[in-house]
């Protein structure tokens, strides 16, 4: 094969940083390299090493041993096609990396298009971290979006449960505490470890070892009305979007699910600060109080989780993700006390064949 020359920028071993023009051509499987200012090298392919560069990795870096340094050469994308055709398996890497490349190149220029949408302009310019800004301008859609993500994820993460008595009992707490026109969808995951968490877009998981272990429909309800209102207040999508970068909501934006799993796997270990806590537990007690449900609950919850924390090794997620501190059974116990509930209706939910419901974890297990 031979090809007109075609130019590139040659570093020479041990040159300056600039490089120079030089012209090159293909020879066979020889690479003939025609610096301006230096005499002409002949470089078998065989001899090259094949690297994706630039920006979007648009160029490729084709160098070789000479001593202890390499020479160098900066090309476009038309010159390495000859070289491509003779020599796949040098591409092989650099394929991947300039694949991964345009791939990132696409999202970052949608988000360049987006972002002055997200940030409705000068947000842009402020100091506060800029998922925070994103975050508030986040269409439902792209909340639902990553909802769904979750689900999906879970759903291959292990079993589902969608009949039997803990399963109509979380259906039924659901439906009370769901506000009206509210969409939310409760699920519930065959899980080991005492777990809920609530995804964007109103996708409420409940682990089974969480049904099995608490007291009453009332402790579980009170989770979940602190749960859902971690992403009410978008605690849940600013962690996302702060330990993801905007990408997630680019993902979200499209659709790309597959992009979306990975983050929607550590929605249930997210960690919110004491403040975004407290926030939580006051909407949640505003929601029961809706829902006419005895915020006790909640309360007795965190007897249940210190009970399993003294009896088994590991610490529950939801106790380690959600600290039970004495200041906060002591601040909720205060609130509860400061606005009782008027007409409670209790959960007519019969417990105790959810607590003997077979599963992985049983209270003797
Ligand atoms: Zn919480």
């Amino acid at each position: 094969m031979s090809d007109a020359p075609v130019p590139a920028r040659f570093y020479p071993a041990g040159g300056d940083a600039h490089g120079h023009p030089a012209l090159l051509a293909w020879q066979g499987t020889s690479l003939q390299v025609m610096p301006e200012d230096s005499p002409a090298l002949q470089v078998s392919a065989a001899r090259l090493r094949v690297e994706a560069r630039g920006f979007n990795h648009s160029q490729w870096a084709l160098s070789w041993a000479e001593g202890d340094a390499s020479h160098l050469l900066i090309v476009d994308d038309s010159v390495v096609a000859p070289l491509r055709a003779v020599m796949p398996a040098l591409f092989q890497s650099g394929e991947h990396h300039k694949r991964h490349g345009n791939r990132l190149f696409r999202l970052g220029l949608i988000v360049l298009v987006l972002l002055p949408l997200l940030l409705l302009g000068g947000a842009l310019l402020a100091l506060d971290p800029l998922a925070d800004r994103v975050v508030a301008h986040v269409p439902a859609s792209v909340e639902q979006h990553i909802g769904e993500a979750v689900l999906a994820r879970t759903r291959l993460d292990g079993p589902m449960i969608e009949s039997g008595p803990a399963f109509d009992a979380l259906q039924a707490i659901g439906r009370r505490l769901a506000r009206p026109g509210e969409k939310l969808q409760f699920h519930l995951a065959e899980r080991p470890d005492i777990n809920a968490f609530a995804a964007p877009g109103g996708v409420v998981v409940v682990h089974t070892a969480l049904m099995q272990q608490a007291g009453s429909a009332e402790e579980v309800a009170g989770v979940l009305a602190h749960e859902i209102a971690h992403v009410e207040l978008r605690h849940s999508l600013r962690q996302i979007v702060r330990g993801a970068g905007l990408r997630v909501v680019v993902a979200a934006l499209f659709g790309d699910y597959a992009a979306l799993g990975g983050w929607a796997a550590q929605l249930g270990e997210l960690k919110f600060s004491r403040d975004a806590e407290r926030e939580a537990d006051r909407h949640g007690l505003q929601r029961l109080a809706e829902a006419h449900i005895d915020p006790r609950g909640l309360l007795d919850f965190f007897r249940t989780l210190a009970r399993q924390d003294s009896s088994e090794k590991h610490l529950p997620a939801l106790l380690s993700t959600h600290p039970a501190s004495a200041e906060r059974s002591a601040w909720l116990e205060a609130a509860i006390a400061a606005a009782p509930i008027r007409a409670v209706q209790p959960l007519t939910i019969d417990w105790a064949p959810i607590r003997r419901q077979p599963g992985r974890t049983g209270p003797g297990d």
